[in-house]
């Protein structure tokens, strides 16, 4: 076997495809985001404005943040020093977990190194956990979330995406007595829609279901003190597990679930994905204490942070540029082509110093190629007005189509 060969020719047909991933080699510059410096020349660094950073809030570069790992790292020194049952807790690690559980009014909180692997072992553990289980797993559901529901090997249904009849249906099909997990998400990240929490919850209640969602896209971000969705709408006591990062608008890294005590247990305890591997660094975790702490008790960030979207949604809606339907912070401009897509993407960095990441397949269905916009409430009218020129001029240089 030529393995060489294999690899190339792997990553040949995504080429060809026009979906090979290149990365942009940012240097991020902390009390100066949304700009960065663009290093993928080398030592020609050029400046740039992001424009699709998951840093939601911009509190990557929060000063309270920055002072408590500061003085995390003097404290505790670099990294946890093991797994959380073998020297890796921290009381960094006990402090953040109390803090996430009162933001979700729940009774316990448990940390995992991402959010991907906070849905990966959660999910897998719980086919384990309860015997003979099901697993209902809405169709858009992210991939750390198909993983965990495949890993656990319990007998699973997709229902199409946030179509309750069509769970209702699927549900309907298994004795009330056998135990049922319905997975999905809050905010949806591609599209920017939402999930139908209390509907769902609804028939959970009815066929005797627990759920599990996913706010990763949504905590910091919703609610009065930014619990999420789940908060907004008043329905966190509804939900049987809540599950976030640290990642996205609290600006490090880390992911969790937060629910009953003797749930948290039992995934603390069997879940390989927790288990056996070392815990986060005691500077991301209290960075993340501050972080939490600091965007629970400030909700004009996420007064502004809306505001920001919707203003670009209205400045790109009044130059016919394709923005497809949001109801969230997330402004995804359709351009349905992956290679169309990478090119409006090469000439906005190269000739306007804008970086947005095409989003291409398999992220989004073939056809519905974007660009995946994120405004944080750290983009000023000025930087959004010099977007909206330059998409507007590289539309009609690439002959893309408008909406009336
Ligand atoms: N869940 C959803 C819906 C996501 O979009 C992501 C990441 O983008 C994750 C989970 C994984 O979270 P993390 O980046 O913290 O691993």
């Amino acid at each position: 076997m030529d393995y060489e060969k294999q690899f190339a020719d792997a990553v040949q047909k995504i080429r060809h495809e026009g979906r090979y991933r290149v990365f942009a080699d940012l240097q991020r510059e902390a009390g100066n985001f949304p700009r960065a410096l663009n290093r993928q020349d080398g030592d020609n660094a050029r400046p740039v404005t992001v424009w699709c950073s998951n840093d939601y809030l911009g509190m990557g570069q929060n000063e309270d943040v920055l002072a408590a790992m500061h003085s995390a790292l003097d404290t505790y020194g670099a990294g946890s020093g093991g797994t959380r049952n073998i020297a890796g807790t921290t009381h960094a690690h006990v402090q953040l977990e109390a803090e996430l559980a009162e933001l979700h009014a729940k009774e316990k909180a448990l940390l995992f190194t991402s959010g991907y692997v906070a849905n990966e072992a959660t999910l897998s553990v719980l086919s384990r956990l309860l015997p003979d289980a099901v697993i209902f797993s809405d169709s858009l559901n992210h991939a750390s979330m198909i993983a965990g529901i495949r890993h656990g090997g319990a007998e699973r249904y997709i229902f199409r995406h946030n179509d309750l009849e069509h769970l209702e249906e699927l549900l309907k099909q298994h004795p009330r007595e056998r135990a049922k997990v319905i997975a999905f998400e809050s905010v949806y990240s591609m599209d920017g829609d939402v999930g139908s929490i209390s509907e769902i919850c609804d028939l959970a209640d009815e066929y005797g279901a627990i759920t599990y969602l996913d706010e990763v896209h949504a905590v910091g971000l919703y609610g009065e003190q930014g619990g999420g969705i789940s908060e907004r709408d008043d329905v966190r006591d509804r939900v049987t597990i809540i599950q976030g990062t640290l990642a996205k608008a609290f600006g490090l890294m880390g992911g969790y679930i937060t629910g009953s005590s003797a749930m948290v247990d039992a995934v603390r305890s069997f879940a390989s994905g927790f288990i056996f591997t070392t815990s986060l660094p005691p500077v991301v975790a209290a960075g993340a204490l501050a972080s939490v702490r600091y965007v629970r008790a400030h909700n004009d960030l996420r007064v502004r942070h809306q505001e920001r979207a919707q203003r670009l949604k209205t400045s790109l809606g009044a130059r016919g540029l394709p923005v497809m339907p949001s109801v969230t912070h997330i402004v995804p401009v359709l351009v349905g082509d992956p290679v169309r897509c990478k090119q409006v993407t090469d000439v906005l960095l190269n000739d306007h110093g804008i970086y947005i990441q095409p989003i291409n397949y398999p992220t989004v269905p073939k056809g519905t190629e974007r660009l995946r916009i994120t405004p944080s409430p750290v983009h000023s009218d000025r930087i959004m007005d010099d977007l909206v020129d330059a998409l507007s001029l590289v539309w009609d240089q690439l002959d893309l189509q408008r909406v009336a």
